[in-house]
C-alpha cells in the first residue's frame, strides 16, 4: 500500500513544541500460553509493603471460574469483580477510586486489570485517578493528566481492541464519550496469555476481532498514514485475514488474534481511526451500543469510504455466519439522530484522517443521518 504523499508525516503532536509525537509504549510484556502464572513473580518486586495491596479489577464473567483461583492474592490484596455489560464510565471509575481509598490507608502497590477492553480501560483510569485529584471526567481529553499513575498491569482475556497497548482509556462521561489520552495511561506491564481467551462466545470473538480489523483498515486507508503505522497495520491486517478468512487451528488462531490486536493498536497510536469509529461513538453515546458491535453495524454501510475493507468484512461475516442485529435506530427521533450526528462530527481528527483536511465538503449531517437510518 502506498503512503499518501502529501500527508505522510502528519500526526498530531501531543505538545505544542513537538513536531512529531513522542509517545510511550508498554515497557514490559510477556507472551505465551500459561504466562498468566508468572503474575505473582512479576508483582513481587513492585509491592511496597504488606499494607499496600495489589487491587485486581476482574471481569465478573470469571467469578467462580478457575482463572479467579489462579490470581496470586497475598497480604491484604483485593479482588474486585466488575461487570463488562456496559461501557466503562467516569462515574464507575470515581466510585472504584473512592472504594479503594476508603478500604485502605495506603495507596495500592498496583492495579491489575483482567478482562477485555472494558476492564483494561477501567484499570488504566483507576490507576490514574488514584494519584490525580477529582473526577475522571476532568481528565477526558488530551494530556490533562499531570501526575504519574500507580503501577498498572493489563491482562487481556479477549483480543481486538488494542487497549492493552494504547495510551488512552475510553470512558463514557456525563456529556461525552472520550478517552483519557496521556503518557501516564499506558500500562507498565502487559501479560499476553492467549489461553485466557478460550471462553469467549463466537459472536463476541467476532465483534471484538472486527474492532482490530477496522483499526487496520482505517489506519491504512487514512491520510495520516506513515511508515511507522503502516508497518504495524499491514502485519495486523495480514493476521486478521489468517484468523478470519483461513482455516487455521484454534490455538494458532488465538495466538495470532492476540498479536493482531497488539499491532493494530500500535498502528493507530501513530495514525488515527476513521469513519466507522466516529459513527460508532455516536451509537455508543446515545444508545450504549458497545464498541465492537457498534463498529460492525456502521462498517457494513461504508462501501463508499472503504470499498476493499467492506468487501473483506462481508466475506468474514458470511464465513462465520454472523447475523448483525437490525432496526437499532428505527425508533429514534430527529432530535436523537441530531445528537448522534453531533457526537460523530465532533471527532474531527478521525474525519481528517479518513478524508483529509477538506472533509467537511464531503461529510454533511444529512449524509451521516442517512447512514444511521440504515442501522
Ligand atoms: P469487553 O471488555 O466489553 O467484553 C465483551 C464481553 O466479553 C463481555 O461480556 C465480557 O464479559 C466477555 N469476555 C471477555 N473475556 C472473556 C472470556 N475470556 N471468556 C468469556 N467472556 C469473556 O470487550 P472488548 O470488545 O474487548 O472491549 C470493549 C471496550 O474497549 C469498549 O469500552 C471500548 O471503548 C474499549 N476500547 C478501548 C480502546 C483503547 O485503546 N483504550 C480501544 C478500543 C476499544
Ligand atoms: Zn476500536
Amino acid at each position: 500500500m502506498e503512503i499518501k504523499k502529501e500527508r505522510r508525516l502528519k500526526n498530531i503532536p501531543t505538545k505544542s513544541s513537538e513536531k512529531y509525537r513522542n509517545f510511550p509504549m508498554v515497557p514490559r510484556v510477556v507472551f505465551g500460553k500459561g504466562s498468566f502464572d508468572q503474575l505473582g513473580d512479576i508483582l513481587m518486586p513492585k509491592r511496597k509493603h504488606s499494607e499496600a495491596p495489589v487491587v485486581y479489577l476482574v471481569d465478573d464473567v470469571f467469578e467462580g471460574a478457575e482463572l479467579a483461583q489462579r490470581i496470586p492474592t497475598i497480604f491484604c490484596d483485593q479482588l474486585i469483580f466488575v461487570s463488562a455489560d456496559e461501557e466503562p464510565s467516569t462515574f464507575q471509575v470515581d466510585a472504584l477510586v473512592t472504594m479503594i481509598k476508603d478500604n485502605f490507608q495506603e495507596l495500592p502497590s498496583g492495579i491489575v486489570g483482567i478482562g477485555g477492553g472494558t476492564l483494561l480501560d477501567l484499570s488504566k483510569a483507576v490507576a490514574i485517578l488514584l494519584t490525580n485529584e477529582g473526577s475522571a471526567a476532568a481528565y477526558q481529553g488530551w494530556d490533562m493528566v499531570h501526575k504519574k499513575a500507580i503501577y498498572h498491569v493489563g491482562i487481556p482475556t479477549i483480543s481486538g481492541t488494542g487497549a492493552e497497548v494504547s495510551r488512552t482509556t475510553v470512558l463514557l462521561g456525563p456529556d461525552k464519550k472520550l478517552g483519557i489520552n496521556s503518557d501516564f495511561t499506558t500500562f507498565d506491564q502487559v501479560i499476553l496469555d492467549p489461553e485466557l481467551t478460550k471462553g469467549v462466545s463466537k459472536e463476541q470473538w467476532f465483534y471484538t476481532g472486527m474492532d482490530c480489523f477496522i483499526h487496520c483498515i482505517e489506519s491504512l486507508e487514512g491520510t495520516f498514514l506513515n511508515a511507522f503505522s503502516q508497518s504495524y497495520g499491514e502485519k495486523a491486517l495480514e493476521l486478521c485475514k489468517e484468523v478470519f478468512l483461513s482455516d487455521i487451528p484454534e490455538g494458532e488462531s488465538r495466538d495470532k488474534l492476540m498479536m493482531a490486536s497488539w499491532h493494530g493498536g500500535m498502528s493507530i497510536a501513530y495514525s488515527q481511526v476513521g469513519v466507522a469509529h466516529a459513527l460508532s461513538y455516536g451509537l455508543g453515546f446515545l444508545l450504549g451500543v458497545k464498541h465492537g458491535i457498534g463498529n460492525c453495524l456502521v462498517f457494513q454501510h461504508l462501501q463508499e469510504f472503504y470499498p476493499d475493507g467492506v468487501r473483506l468484512f462481508n466475506k468474514m461475516i458470511e464465513k462465520h455466519e454472523i447475523t448483525l442485529p437490525t432496526g437499532i435506530c428505527q425508533h429514534l427521533t430527529d432530535c436523537e439522530f441530531d445528537k448522534m450526528v453531533a457526537i460523530a462530527l465532533g471527532m474531527e481528527p478521525l474525519w481528517e484522517n479518513a478524508l483529509g483536511q477538506n472533509w467537511r465538503a464531503v461529510i454533511t449531517p444529512e449524509k451521516l443521518t442517512s447512514i444511521y437510518k440504515k442501522i
